[in-house]
């Protein structure tokens, strides 16, 4: 079967699944730096459990359109499964639970109580009104209601989801059960029970991430510093705002339209302006045009991709030339190219590492609702510095000592905890 009618296919076996692959051969390399239980990393090679679900939807027009829905639990070891829900056209099963597995290994690496899962439905957000997207979400919610629950499985927003979305999960759920359950979500409205700072913890941590990074690379971060990012959604935008206020310039921006590159510097603002105004970046009148891919390959200090997954590979490795790579988005990197890039001297922060900003606050959120005991943003956005400078630093210690690259470093750390945690409670029978 051709790669692209893989990548397509609904429901396909994540053993030949470029991406599901990938991962998997990143945990095989840094099991092997750190010893790795053969058992465990047979176990943690598949997803402990997996739910397919079709959701009828009533459209506007009043026909029924029936979408592909998947929630995966990879390894609920060390808590509750803990990961977001995509809305996006290429979703399939193996993408679901590749994405499942990373976040177990990023929950671990940021020393969690969460086992990692993942869902999402194969659908085009952009093409659906509020109403069907309600619906889509009501319906789902209901077919996944007996997997998920605040002791069992917390989902969150990811690519094509929002808190409306997850406020509409949470009344869902809420309903059947009979009262208001603001533990079964994160990534919730403030009002709901939301916890302050969720918004831009993602793009928050990349940033605190990419701040530890260059106080170990002896890397001024002011306005010489041009930073490069791909996809303009939450992850990016609030990156990009969040290192255009410690200094730094941001040059180049792009969405599912193309992107905009302009060496004197970008207006956030009137980026995020157009882009309410016009659903897309496409048109906007500053700057000059430039391909996502272009934008990949442009001279700029810091790259944070924050779209997809599989954007650089070993097709287009050789054409990057950042000196730092911030992975906002999950699985951006193949593996040979992160070896590539590492070769070459780019600074890589992996995306379980740069990205966990989100999941930690997450918990936050999760452990505030429990409680009934909220925290300011102040606390919030301290308690996260704390929590991923220190698995940066773990992170960047084990690559320092045993000369291994960062992603490997950070797969190794994660596994590491994670191994011991499931030797300690066995293998059943
Ligand atoms: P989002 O839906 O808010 O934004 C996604 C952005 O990517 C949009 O600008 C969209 O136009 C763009 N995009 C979509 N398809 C694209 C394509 N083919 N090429 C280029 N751009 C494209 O999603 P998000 O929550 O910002 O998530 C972005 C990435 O960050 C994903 O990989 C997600 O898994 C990861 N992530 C998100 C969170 C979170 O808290 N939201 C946490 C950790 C990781």
């Amino acid at each position: 079967m051709a790669e692209t009618e893989h990548d397509n296919a609904v429901i396909v076996g994540w053993e030949n699944h470029p991406f599901y692959q990938n991962v998997v051969h990143i945990l095989e390399r840094a099991g092997q730096t750190v010893d790795l239980d053969f058992n465990v990393f047979e176990r943690l090679c598949r997803p402990r459990r997996c739910l397919y679900v079709s959701v009828p939807v009533r459209m506007d027009d009043g026909t029924i359109r029936v979408f592909d829905g998947f929630r995966v639990h990879h390894n609920t070891t060390l808590g509750p499964a803990k990961g977001g829900i995509r809305y996006h056209p290429e979703v399939n099963l193996a993408e679901t639970a590749a994405l499942a597995m990373l976040m177990t290994l990023k929950n671990s690496l940021v020393r969690l109580p969460l086992g990692g899962g993942k869902g999402g439905i194969r659908c085009d957000p952009g093409l659906l009104s509020r109403r069907e997207k309600q619906s889509l979400t009501r319906r789902f919610t209901s077919e996944i209601f007996t997997f998920i629950g605040p002791d069992k499985d917390i989902p969150a927003p990811d690519i094509g989801t929002d808190q409306q979305t997850m406020a509409w999960v949470m009344d869902t759920y809420s309903s059947q059960v009979g009262y208001a359950v603001p533990g079964v979500v994160t990534g919730k409205p403030i009002e709901i029970g939301g916890s302050l700072g969720r918004v831009d913890a993602t793009g928050r941590g990349v940033v605190y991430t990419i701040i530890e990074a260059s106080k170990r690379l002896g890397m001024a971060l002011d306005q010489s510093t041009t930073v490069a990012v791909q996809g303009f959604g939450n992850v990016g935008f609030h990156s990009a705002r969040l290192i255009s206020n410690i200094g730094c310039k941001l040059v180049a921006a792009s969405d599912v339209s193309g992107g905009v590159y302009s060496p004197k510097g970008l207006d956030i603002i009137a980026l995020q302006k157009w882009i309410a105004e016009h659903r897309v970046l496409k048109g906007y009148p500053e700057g000059e045009y430039v391909t996502n891919e272009e934008l990949l390959e442009l001279p700029v200090d810091i790259l944070i991709p924050a779209a997809l997954g599989n954007q650089i590979t070993t097709k287009n490795v050789d054409k990057i030339k950042c000196k730092i790579l911030a992975e906002g988005a999950n699985g951006p990197t193949t593996l040979e190219a992160s070896q590539i890039l590492s070769s070459r001297g780019v600074f890589t922060i992996p995306d379980i590492l740069a990205n966990a900003g989100g999941v930690i606050v997450s918990y936050f959120e999760w452990v505030q609702g429990m409680q009934n005991f909220f925290w300011s943003e102040k606390d919030v956005n301290n308690k996260l510095w704390e929590i991923i400078a220190g698995a940066f630093n773990r992170t960047y210690e084990f690559h320092s000592t045993k000369k291994i690259d960062m992603r490997l470093s950070a797969f190794a750390v994660s596994v590491e905890h994670l191994s011991k945690a499931m030797l300690w409670r066995g293998f059943f029978p």
